[in-house]
C-alpha cells in the first residue's frame, strides 16, 4: 500500500503526528521498535492527566486513541533501510516493505551510557537525567551530580533548588573555574574529582557512590546528564544535515534539510519531555498536507478522500453527540 506518510518511531512525538493526521484523512502508517529513551523509569512526570504514570500507560492509550482513526495504521518492527526513488520505500528488519510520499522521522535518541558500574540499571530509577522530571520525588534527600564544567556548575545551580544534601562527582580533574569551586562551595556543595568506581544499588534503587581511592559516599539519587547519539541513523544517511550537537536540522514546520522529509520529537530538539514533541510533532502536518493537495491538484484536480475515512469514529461520537443533544432539546419543548 502506498500511505501519504510514513512515521518512523511510534512514542509520543509519533503519535501525536499520527492523530492529526488521521484527523485529516490522511493514510499514515507508524512503524516502531518500542524501544522509548524513558522506558526504564517506573513514573512519568510534569504531563497534566497523566502525572505518575508508567510511559507504557501513556503509551498505550495514545496508541488507543490513535488507531481509532481508520487511516492510521501500526507496524511492530524496525525500519533498517529507506529508499526514495520518486516515492519512499521504507524496508523493516524483517523484510516488509511499504512505500509513501512523505516520511516523517519521530525516532527520538540514545543516552550513551558511561563505563561506570551500576549507571545503566539505575538510569531512570535513582540516576536522573532530569529534575523537572523527577526532583520532586527525591527532594531535599542526599544527592550527587556526576558532571564537570560549565555543565556541572549550571546543574549544581538548578538542584541545589531540591535539595541542600548536594555534593558534586566531576570524575576526574575539575574543569570548574576558580569562582565557580568558591561558589558551589559557598553553598556547601561538595566537590569530589576521584573518578568513580561504581554505584551501589539493588534493583537500580541508588544506596550509595564509590570512588576509586575506596571512599564511599551515601546517596538516594544522582542527577547526570550522559552524551546522546540518534536512535535512528537512516536520516543521515539519507542526507538530512545533523547539528552540531547532534539534532536533525529541522525549520519552523520541522522540515529536515531534504525535501518530504520532516523530524520531530527529542531527535531534533535538546529540551527533552514527553509534553514537548506533542505540538513540535502537529507542526509538520499544515505542511504535509499542503503539499499533498499541491501534488493532488497538479496531477488529477481532486484530492483523493480515502475511502475508509468516510465514517471515522471522531464523527460518529458527534453525530451521537448532536442527536443526543436535539432529543434533550425536544424533551425540553415538550
Ligand atoms: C530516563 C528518562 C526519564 C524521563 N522521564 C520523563 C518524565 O518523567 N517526564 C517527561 O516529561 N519527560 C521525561 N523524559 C523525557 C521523555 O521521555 C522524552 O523527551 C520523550 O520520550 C521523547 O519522545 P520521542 O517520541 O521524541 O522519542 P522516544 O520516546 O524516545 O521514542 C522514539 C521511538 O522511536 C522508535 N524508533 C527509533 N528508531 C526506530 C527505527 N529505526 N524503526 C522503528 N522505530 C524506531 C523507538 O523504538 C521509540 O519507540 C525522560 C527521559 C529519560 C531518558
Amino acid at each position: 500500500m502506498n500511505f501519504d506518510v510514513i512515521i518512523i518511531g511510534g512514542s509520543y512525538a509519533g503519535l501525536s503526528a499520527a492523530m492529526s493526521l488521521g484527523r485529516s484523512l490522511r493514510n499514515v502508517l507508524i512503524i516502531d521498535s518500542s524501544q522509548p529513551c524513558n522506558r526504564q523509569t517506573p513514573h512519568s512526570h510534569n504531563l497534566i492527566t497523566h502525572d505518575g504514570d508508567t510511559p507504557a500507560q501513556i503509551t498505550s492509550k495514545a496508541r488507543q486513541q490513535v488507531l481509532k482513526y481508520p487511516t492510521v495504521k501500526m507496524e511492530n518492527g524496525t525500519v533498517t533501510q529507506v529508499y526514495r526513488n520518486g516515492t519512499f520505500s521504507v524496508i523493516t528488519g524483517d523484510g516488509k516493505s511499504f512505500t509513501s510520499k512523505k516520511l516523517l522521522f519521530a525516532t527520538g535518541v540514545v543516552d550513551i551510557m558511561p563505563d561506570i558500574p551500576g549507571f545503566a540499571e539505575c538510569w531512570g530509577i535513582s540516576v536522573l537525567h532530569c529534575p523537572y522530571c523527577h526532583g520532586y520525588e527525591v527532594r531535599s534527600q542526599p544527592t550527587g551530580i556526576i558532571a564537570n564544567g560549565d555543565m556541572a556548575y549550571e546543574y549544581a545551580k538548578m538542584i541545589s533548588t531540591r535539595t541542600n544534601n548536594l555534593t558534586l562527582f566531576t570524575n576526574g580533574p575539575s574543569q570548574l573555574t576558580a569562582q565557580q569551586t568558591q561558589k558551589l562551595q559557598k553553598h556547601n556543595i561538595h566537590i569530589y574529582e576521584n573518578e568513580i568506581k561504581a554505584l551501589n544499588h539493588k534493583h537500580g534503587i541508588l544506596s550509595g557512590l564509590e570512588l576509586t581511592d575506596g571512599s564511599m559516599y551515601s546517596l538516594n539519587a544522582i542527577y547526570a546528564r550522559p552524551a546522546i547519539k540518534q536512535h535512528c541513523s537512516i536520516p543521515q544517511l539519507l542526507n538530512c544535515e545533523i547539528t552540531e550537537a547532534g539534532f536533525i536540522k529541522v525549520d519552523l514546520f520541522q522540515a529536515t534539510t531534504v525535501e518530504g522529509i520532516f523530524a520531530a520529537g527529542d531527535n531534533a530538539n535538546m529540551f527533552r519531555s514527553v509534553a514537548r514533541p506533542l505540538p513540535m510533532a502537529t507542526r509538520p502536518v499544515r505542511l504535509l498536507i499542503n503539499n499533498l493537495y499541491r501534488i493532488a491538484f497538479k496531477s488529477q484536480a481532486v484530492f483523493p478522500l480515502p475511502p475508509s475515512a468516510v465514517q471515522c469514529p471522531a464523527q460518529t461520537r458527534r453525530n451521537r453527540t448532536l442527536q443526543g443533544l436535539r432529543g434533550q432539546v425536544g424533551a425540553g419543548f415538550r
